[in-house]
Parts: C-alpha cells; structure tokens; sequence
C-alpha cells in the first residue's frame, strides 16, 4: 500500500512517498518557494535526483506538480495516482482534541481551522495542503497527525499555567506542546533498542533541531513537555528565547516596544541568534566559539544549561530514571555540546563515554557501561511515523 506523507509550510511542501507496511521511500521531494519568485521542486528517488523550477502559484498548483512528478515517465516512481491510497500530513496544532491521529474529517478539519489563531504560521498552510491533497487524489483517504497529540496524557498539573482559571475557560490557555511526532517516536524507538516494553522505560526525549523540546515520558506516555501554548516556551533554540520571565515584556512595552516587535524578538531574533548577534546555526557558532568568539560560546553554554537543567527537573517528574534520549540535528551531531549537557550528572545517574559519545553521529548508546542511566542517540523520523500512523488508520 502506498502511502504519500505531506508536510505543508507556508512556502513549501515536503513530501515522501511510502511502501508500507514495509516502510520503502519510494521517492521523497520538496516543493520550495511557493508564490515567490524561483519557485522549484526537487525529487529524489533511487538515489537520483530531479529538479524542476517553475512559477508555483500557490499550494494547489504544488500538489499538482507533486503527483506529476511521481508519476513522470522518466523519473517518476508510480504509472498511475490512484495508486497512492492515502495522505498522511503533518499539522502542528491539534488544541486538546485529539489524542492520536485522525482520519480527516468535516470535524477534524473545523478543528485544525479553530486552532489556526494559536499556530498562525502553521495550521493554515496545513489546512492548504490537506485541501489540496484532497482535491488532488479524490479517492485517497487523508489522515492528520498533530504535533500535539502525543502530549494529550499530561496530566492537568502540568499543563495549566498559574493564571486566573478563567484564562483556560475563555481561551484554553494551557500548555499543549509539540514535536508530540518526534518525542513518541524515538522514546519507542529507545524502548526497542533498550529490549523492553514500550510501556516500561521512564526516558526524558530531547528534540535539539532548529526548534528545540524536551519531554518527560512516564511508562510510554508524555506526561510533560518544555513547549507550552506556542512553541515559544522552554529551551533556548535557533531564534526563540525558550523560558524568559514575561515581565520583561512589559517592560519592553514601557521602552516603547509594540506587541509585534516583542512577537518578532522573542520567535526570530533571541535564541542562539539573539545571543551570538551572528548565527542561529549550531555549526557555525561551534566555528566562531573554536575561533575565540565569547558570545557563540556563551550561546552554547546558556543552550547546554538550560538542557541540563530541564533533565533535572523531569527527574524530579519522572521519579526514576531509565534513559535520556538525544535527537534532531544538533542532538544527533552535536558531540561535543552532548558531552557538555551530561557533563557532572553523577547524581542523576549519567556517565557518558566521551570516547564512543564522539565517534556517534547516528543510532547509539553513548553512555558507559556503569552509566545508571542510558543515554541514547536516536535519530529521528517523524515522515516515517505519520506514514505509519496514516497505514495504520487506513489499511
Ligand atoms: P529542523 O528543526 O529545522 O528540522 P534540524 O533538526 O535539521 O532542524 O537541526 C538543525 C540544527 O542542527 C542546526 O542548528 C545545525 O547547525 C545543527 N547541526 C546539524 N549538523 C550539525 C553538526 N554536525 N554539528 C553541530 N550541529 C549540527
């Protein structure tokens, strides 16, 4: 059965075609620049690859250059659409509705349309592509999977904020979380490798990419997360601040700051960005700390810190500990900040072999032997879990 993953953003779509249940990328691609100019589609498939640019209007037009190209005769992958039997696509906001994921519906999609105002840059592009997955491949049965739902189980404690109740009422303030896709997969994914139930590990998952989340997972199920209402909240990532004290805000608005600017300040100028004055980009903060440069270092450290001391506090959530699990790519490559994060964790149970946590880039356990606590590098593939979750839905 074969199974097309979508991953829709405001200007872009990626995407990757399935075999399933053997789990075969028959080909994966990415549309760039939509409505802008060098519009392009880039796919790869049996290790080649096959660009086309062309004006893209708009997310409708993308599909449609999509399923021309899997099915192009020179390059294509499949003769027909209609071979595709279903979608699955990624959507960030689910709200508290949904606790895995769903075949699309009238309902599903109100749903996706009502959480909109808390993921202005991203549920609307979602809801543009699953349209124009549906208008595409009309026989295909369409799926969505949150960002959200893996973090349905955390329990009220954590989730409400210490606002008036009626803030939640009125509004659903609360903490949701995200990368729900990512955390499950790899605290599964560390179940397996450890050789236990995928109910009987308590792991802390750390999702280090461009955005940034932790996850405490109790017997399986998230029980807390570092994002909150947005994806603003919690670690100190490429451009967003992570935990600030809001109070500054308002003090900025004293300074003559306009709400915008603060949304723009905290999302894309703070974070390794807003620290270094030079790069969201781990690598080259790496480079520039190498050379000498005070602030890409202390970047890193205030990165690394605020890790280490989310680990400790889900410690404290989980009660005991069995793994901590590095993903993303700064937690898959970044050897030396991953040793900087375990670093003097004796307490907790942390030991990492620096000579094995240097040498791994991909799948592996990178802790010593008498390490209490395993630490796991797990590369993450949250395409794989949706065409998995939308097979499983769909079969
Ligand atoms: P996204 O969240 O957009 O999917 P990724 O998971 O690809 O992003 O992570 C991007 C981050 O990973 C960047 O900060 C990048 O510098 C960092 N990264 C990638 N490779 C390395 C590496 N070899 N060493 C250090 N950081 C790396």
């Amino acid at each position: 059965m074969k199974v097309l993953v979508i991953n829709a953003g405001s200007s872009s779509v990626k995407y990757q075609l399935y075999q399933m249940p053997e789990a075969d990328v028959i080909a994966k691609g990415l549309v760039e620049r939509i409505g802008e100019e060098g519009a392009s589609l880039t796919q790869t498939s049996s290790g080649k690859k096959h660009e086309i640019a062309q004006p893209i209007a708009d997310h409708e037009q993308a599909m449609d250059i999509i399923l021309a190209a899997l099915v192009n005769k020179d390059y294509g992958v499949i003769s027909d659409v209609s071979e595709i039997a279903s979608v699955g696509h990624r959507v960030v906001h689910g709200g508290d509705e949904f606790s895995g994921s769903m075949i699309i519906d009238d309902k599903v999609v109100a749903s996706i349309e009502k959480f909109a105002d808390l993921a202005p840059l991203h549920n609307p592009p979602n809801l543009t592509g699953i349209r124009a997955a549906q208008h595409g491949l009309p026989n295909a049965k369409q799926v969505a999977c949150f960002d959200t739902s893996f973090h349905a189980t955390i329990p009220e404690v954590a989730y409400m904020y210490a606002l008036p109740y009626e803030l939640y009422e009125e509004y659903r303030i609360r903490r949701y979380g995200f990368h729900g896709t990512s955390h499950r997969y790899v605290a599964r994914k560390c179940t397996e490798v450890m050789g236990v139930g995928k109910y009987d590990a308590n792991v802390i998952t750390c999702h280090l990419g461009n955005g940034c989340s932790m996850t405490a997972v109790k017997n399986g199920k998230s029980v807390d997360t570092s994002m909150g209402l947005t994806p603003l909240e919690g670690l100190v990532m490429g451009t967003r601040s992570g935990d600030f004290d809001p109070a500054i805000l308002f003090y900025l608005t004293d300074k003559g700051y306009s709400i915008k600017d603060l949304n723009t300040l905290c999302n894309k100028k703070s974070g390794l960005l807003g620290i270094s004055g030079e790069s969201n980009d781990m690598r080259n903060l790496s480079e520039l700390a190498a050379k000498g440069d005070k602030k890409a270092q202390l970047a890193i450290d205030i990165f690394a810190y605020r890790v280490k001391k989310y680990i400790g506090t889900y410690t404290a959530v989980l009660g005991t500990l069995d793994a901590v699990v590095f993903t993303g790519g700064i937690g898959e490559n970044a050897v030396e900040l991953r040793a900087q994060i375990c670093s003097d964790q004796k307490q907790i149970g942390i030991e990492i072999d620096a000579d094995v946590n240097a040498k791994t880039r991909g799948l592996g356990c990178v802790s010593t032997e008498a390490s209490r606590v395993k630490v796991y590098v797990i590369p993450t593939d949250e395409e794989f879990a949706i065409a998995a979750d939308t097979y499983e839905l769909t079969k």
